[in-house]
């Protein structure tokens, strides 16, 4: 690549009903006439270009909530995109029916036809209405949370901005915190439960639409995981419950022991480290530099990627008012660079977007020639294996974004947080499988459900007096039980996987690194579980794949 690519360069024509219906004519008639590698390329081109524009319309809404043009094509990219999946759902029937199957798998890969069979059972024109009201319920959920104009020590802040006070080293300042965080879900209770109640409900319809016998199995279906399915889950949620929730407990007592607490409260869980959780070395434009310093210690094909990204604007790291909550990393088909995305807010989290998200997309970046833009990602379990391993085998080099003296505590802290999310993480999966199988309960049916799991894998949780979480509210502030459903046991998962690379690089880091590379550039041309193996890593699902990073970590902890 000659010119280095810039953001503001890329652009896509918003894409018409009719110019999709006439695309794929073409497309259509191509394949009538035998001109199969034509029509092929022509699809894979047009679904670059979709692609890459939904991305933009999806972004700049993010960047600005309050912004009524992105707002309207935010909007209008919500109405099109049920039409676009049922003119793509269609031509992937014709190919899946298609008489010559091996020659489509060798032109297309037999991964993606896998994935294509899947798909198919996802997607009637019957419920495209529903889709797009799916898409706009959970809109007014973002530009709800994003709303939130909340008082703190004089200041205003949003629900990002929260997070230095959470986990302040005053206990009153992070109890005050929590305390004004779940008054603004308090205040919102009735809109929240709405939100949801409407959601469970229409998912539900959309499953019964398809003829399957619940939701569970559409979302099992939409997110791609053709290798394993909700009972292999829940087997994994044991060895969660039995390797990690102890071991977590431990952990908290002896916090609770250190800081000389007689109880640990809920607003206590945040300050993992006793003399205050190591901060970031210095702020946006210092963090920015010293991560190229640390990428370029790592692995020269991760520092000319990062070098590229940054030069390139491919970043909007900067907490404001009215932008989105959280971070994601997003692509752009047709450029092959993609972009990341946070609200940098001053603590440790800030650090965790150059690992995380830089994880995501040093994968979709090693991927881009992959053949096909159904292997530019992989499925989002084996994705986070891509963002999570890369925040372990940052280790080494992490005194550059957190000061060479604070390096060891991060490391520590990382590590118990890594632990301590498992139960949550699973915690959050089950309550929505339990949602699912029973969508005629009540909003207070459902806070009932997650007080009871709440109580399963994480016995040790003390609300005190935030009654909202006493009454089981905690799951509301959890933006992928509304938009993204069943998608956050793929973080567990993941974290399974990369522990397994720390102890690896523990032993031999540029092998555990070369392992890693090799990973991000398989991009999703497999599933999951051959992913797993392909990087010599034990599957999630197999029995005792926790006990031994678990036993790794109880060693390193002194636990
Ligand atoms: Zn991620």
């Amino acid at each position: 690549m000659t010119d280095a690519p810039r953001f503001a360069d890329i652009a896509e024509p918003k894409p018409t009903k009719a110019g999709l219906v006439q695309s794929y004519a073409a497309i259509g008639a191509a394949l009538d006439s035998g001109q199969r590698a034509t029509a092929l390329a022509e699809w894979d081109r047009l679904r670059r270009q979709y692609d890459t524009w939904s991305a933009l319309v999806h972004l700049r809404f993010a960047q600005d909530t309050t912004d009524p043009t992105a707002r309207a094509d935010r909007d209008y990219a919500d109405a099109l995109s049920p039409e676009a999946a049922d003119l793509e759902i269609a031509l992937k029937r014709r190919l899946l029916a298609d008489p010559d199957r091996t020659g489509i798998a060798a032109a297309v890969g037999s991964h993606a036809l896998a994935l294509w069979a899947t798909d198919v059972t996802t997607f009637d024109p019957a419920i495209k209405p529903d889709l797009e009201e799916e898409s706009q319920l959970s809109a007014r959920y973002t530009e709800l949370l994003a709303s939130a104009k909340l008082q703190i020590a004089g200041q205003t802040v949003n629900l990002a901005g929260l997070g230095p006070y959470a986990e302040h080293p005053d206990r009153s300042i992070r109890h005050e915190a929590e305390r004004v965080r779940w008054g603004f879900f308090a205040a919102n209770a009735q809109a929240l439960d709405d939100l949801y109640d409407q959601l469970v409900k229409l998912r539900h319809r959309m499953a019964l639409k398809l003829g399957l016998e619940s939701y569970t199995t559409l979302a099992y279906r939409r997110l791609r995981r053709v290798d394993y399915g909700p009972e292999d889950v829940v087997r994994y949620r044991d060895q969660v419950a039995c390797h990690v929730v102890p071991l977590v407990g431990r952990l908290l007592q002896a916090r609770r022991a250190e800081n000389g607490w007689d109880r640990l409260h809920f607003w206590d869980e945040a300050l993992i480290d006793p003399a205050g959780n190591p901060k970031p070395a210095g702020d946006h434009d210092v963090l920015v530099a010293a991560a190229q310093a640390m990428f370029d210690g790592m692995d020269p094909r991760l520092a000319a990627f990062y070098r590229l990204m940054s030069q390139g604007g491919f970043m909007d790291l900067k907490n404001r008012p009215g932008k989105a909550g959280g971070g994601f990393c997003t692509s752009f088909p047709t450029a092959g660079v993609p972009f990341i995305f946070a609200n940098f807010n001053g603590t440790h989290h800030d650090i965790g977007v150059f690992t995380h998200e830089m994880g995501h997309a040093f994968q979709n970046w090693e991927s881009r020639e992959l053949p096909g833009v159904d292997y530019l990602w992989p499925t989002m379990e084996a994705a986070e294996i891509n963002s999570m391993g890369l925040e372990f085998l940052s280790y080494p080099g992490i005194g550059q974004l957190v000061g060479q003296a604070s390096a060891d505590r991060f490391r520590r802290m990382h590590l118990i947080g890594a632990l301590a999310f498992l139960p949550y993480g699973v915690c959050v999966d089950h309550f929505q499988h339990e949602v699912f199988a029973n969508p005629e309960a009540s909003p207070a049916d459902r806070h009932a459900m997650w007080s009871r799991l709440e109580k399963l894998y994480m016995p040790w949780t003390d609300y005190g007096d935030l009654d909202y979480l006493t009454k089981g509210g905690r799951w509301q502030a959890k933006p992928h039980i509304y938009g993204s459903p069943f998608y956050y046991i793929d973080y567990t998962l993941a974290q399974c996987c990369a522990m397994q690379f720390w102890v690896k690089s523990r032993q031999d880091y540029s092998a555990a690194m070369e392992a890693y590379v090799g990973l991000c550039a398989r991009g999703g041309s497999a599933s999951f579980q051959d992913l797993v193996r392909s990087a010599g890593l034990v599957s999630p699902f197999t029995d005792g794949a926790l006990r031994d990073v678990v036993r790794e970590a109880e060693a390193v902890l002194g636990v």
